[in-house]
């Protein structure tokens, strides 16, 4: 029965408290997060307040209720506790840029993973309405084994839709608009269903962008995604847009030739040749980006980032995805080991698709890997001037595996010039001030809820410490390492 199962999970120092409690066989069942314990003599690392040496947390009802100084211990030890001493308490971590639609077969087993590598909390950005409404409704029945999903529904898309189930590659993620009418029914439902937000995507045209924009600001919903092909930078943040995932078209807004740039992509979006959504948006990839970044003017680029800056513009940038396929970071033998977390037959997949690469030398100049490296330092440049950055990284697609590959992103955030408390800021306070919770999470702070990582490192010295995992907290539930580990679905 649950209770058993829940209690094992607390340290040495309270098997009696264990042992009572198996024998209260008949009592009613106690969910996890209504439990209460101290966590004694710990650092806790706040993202705003930074770290501070040797306190007392109490947990009760899945909340954080008391900090005190460990020398106030006296009350601590009149109930259960767990040592804390040589560990560090972050929020518990937030991957903002996560696909539950995209595999079939990762997501029964994405929950287990999130929570595994210390993400309490995700943001699904993009995947059928009805779906990621089952994923978001079965993790609040489940608060203490699953992260808090907050979800946009589908990539609200013009015509052709790039995410159309036309391939693995192009699954289901969107809905496909091919007017302004159509904008304000598909836009109307996806309100009435309660999502946390929205995500603009690449095809739309600049009427729909528009129509979308006026009815998001109309019921106060913040609207993040890619800069549609028909429009640039500067119009599509005027018009209110809240954030940017990938930087996406960004370079294409700040060349030199901006002007013949969008001139060309509005002919070619004319699609005369049918092509699918997916194909006719990789073709102006292909035909603009590479370009642009080779004649990038210094004037537009400041522009634009003191626009991003002036209006907030929450910016995503998933630096993993790129550089994961840049440097074929899932070939190492490290990587490859990892394999062993997801699901047997997935990860068989995995391996198929990705081995045939060990034999294909690694090109520092192909198209990904210079882009990876331009994306790296306009980070930095856009985080030098003020513009908000939240960690997100796309998993699963990519070869990214769900919660591991977020500790990938905040290491590389910290190589584009983040210090190693601002990352931690992008995987807690930044996205709940995204999403209007961060007066109840991303902090270690008493009212927060109890949605923690112990860490065995600190990680305002090395961001990898955020990699050594003592535990897990979520809504109050404590779970080991072995315990986590333990819940994968293999
Ligand atoms: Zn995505």
């Amino acid at each position: 029965m649950i209770i058993s199962i829940q209690w094992l999970k607390i340290p040495s120092s309270v098997h009696i408290a264990i042992i009572c409690t198996l024998l209260l066989t008949c009592q009613p069942v106690m969910t996890s997060s209504e439990e209460t314990y101290w966590i004694t003599n710990v650092t806790i690392v706040d993202p705003i307040e930074g770290a501070q040496p040797s306190k007392n947390v109490l947990i009760k009802q899945g909340r954080i209720i008391e900090i005190t100084n460990y020398e106030e211990a006296d009350k601590v030890f009149s109930m259960r506790s767990i040592d804390g001493e040589g560990l560090y308490l972050i929020p518990g971590l937030w991957d903002a840029h996560v696909h539950y639609a995209f595999d079939d077969n990762m997501r029964p087993a994405m929950n287990a993973l999130f929570l595994a590598h210390g993400v309490t909390s995700v943001r699904d950005t993009g995947g059928p309405l009805g779906l990621v409404t089952e994923v978001r409704n079965r993790a609040l029945e489940q608060p203490t084994k699953a992260p808090n999903v907050y979800i946009a529904g589908p990539l609200i898309d013009g015509t052709p839709n790039v995410y159309n189930d036309s391939s693995p590659s192009y699954p289901l993620l969107s809905v496909e608009n091919n007017s302004p009418t159509s904008i304000q029914s598909n836009t109307q439902l996806l309100i009435d269903n309660q999502v946390d937000f929205l995500k603009a995507y690449e095809m739309l045209s600049e009427a729909q962008y528009l129509e979308l924009m006026r009815l998001a600001s109309e019921e106060g919903l913040l609207v993040t995604g890619h800069i549609p092909l028909s429009m640039d930078l500067f119009s599509a943040v005027e018009a209110g847009l809240n954030g940017m995932e990938h930087l996406r078209n960004i370079e294409m807004s700040i060349a030199t030739n901006s002007r013949e740039l969008l001139k060309e992509r509005l002919s070619i979006l004319e699609n005369p040749d049918s092509l699918s959504g997916a194909e006719l948006r990789s073709s102006l990839h292909a035909k603009q980006r590479m370009n642009a970044i080779q004649m990038i003017d210094s004037t537009l680029l400041s522009q634009a980032a003191e626009l991003l800056a002036q209006n907030s513009v929450w910016q995503t940038p998933t630096l993993a995805l790129y550089t994961n396929f840049a440097t074929r970071e899932f070939l190492q033998e490290g990587q490859m080991s990892q394999l062993i977390k997801l699901p047997t037959k997935l990860a068989e997949q995995w391996r198929a698709a990705i081995e045939p690469m060990l034999s294909i030398a690694i090109d520092s100049n192909a198209d990904i890997a210079v882009y990876s490296r331009w994306m790296k330092k306009m980070v930095q440049y856009l985080h030098t001037n003020n513009v908000p950055f939240m960690a997100g990284t796309d998993t699963p697609i990519g070869y990214l595996i769900p919660g591991q590959s977020l500790h990938k992103e905040l290491e590389l955030l910290v190589e584009s010039g983040f210090s190693n408390e601002q990352a931690l800021q992008t995987a807690t306070i930044n996205p709940a001030t995204f999403l209007g919770v961060e007066g109840e999470k991303g902090r270690v702070k008493v009212g927060y809820h109890a949605d923690l990582v112990l860490l065995k490192g600190n990680p305002l010295q090395n961001i990898s410490f955020t990699q050594q995992i003592h535990a897990v907290i979520k809504e109050g539930a404590f779970w080991s390492i072995s315990e986590l580990d333990s819940m994968l679905v293999r």
